[in-house]
């Protein structure tokens, strides 16, 4: 058997591990290891626990917010949570509106397996009326140089349900007078 072919840069030893599924790495230090490439699948079990209703009502284009339920605090988060981040107290489902603005954003020109074909793509940060937190998802239909902070969006639901939190995005309000402007 053939020893691996050497290689002194790692993107070249990930080019060769999808040739052949084996090289040799010398670091700057002269150092050499050997590495291969190796198939690994995992099946993940998840229980969503208390946030099981976010994720029912993403499947039923609904978008629900957690209620803090202490009348001294009355929080509203965009995002499932059991009890309130700040006074510890039970908290409560309450629907949140299908249109919001546009906190935040970011766009990934990288991302894991499962969004590379989506690249590039953008996060935002997406702000609602009546709740204190924001909700992370896609912003699609709008390339970087059309977003902007305040800008009017409104969530779209896959039709085929991973219940999954990619199961909402989120598009440009194309409503009369630009959406919601608190
Ligand atoms: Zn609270």
């Amino acid at each position: 058997m053939a020893r691996p072919k050497l290689f002194e840069s790692f993107r070249e030893v990930q080019a060769e591990l999808e040739r052949s599924g084996a090289a040799l790495f010398r670091d700057k230090d002269g150092f050499e290891a050997l590495v291969i490439r190796n198939p690994y699948a995992v099946q993940y079990i998840h229980s969503y626990a208390e946030d099981t209703p976010f994720f029912l009502g993403l499947a039923e284009g609904k978008l629900m917010g957690s209620n803090c339920t202490n009348p001294k605090c009355g929080f509203t988060y965009a995002t499932p949570r059991g009890h309130c981040m700040i006074c510890g107290t039970r908290t409560r489902w309450v629907d949140l509106p299908l249109s919001g603005k546009l906190h935040s954003w970011t766009t990934c020109h990288f991302g894991s397996e499962a969004f590379l074909k989506e690249t590039p793509y953008n996060l935002g940060l997406v702000e609602f009326k009546g709740a204190g937190s924001l909700l992370l998802a896609r912003v699609k239909e709008a390339v970087e140089s059309e977003l902007y902070v305040g800008m009017p969006v409104e969530a779209r639901f896959d039709a085929m349900p991973k219940f999954s939190i990619t199961d909402v995005w989120f598009v440009p309000s194309r409503g009369s007078g630009g959406g919601d402007r608190r």
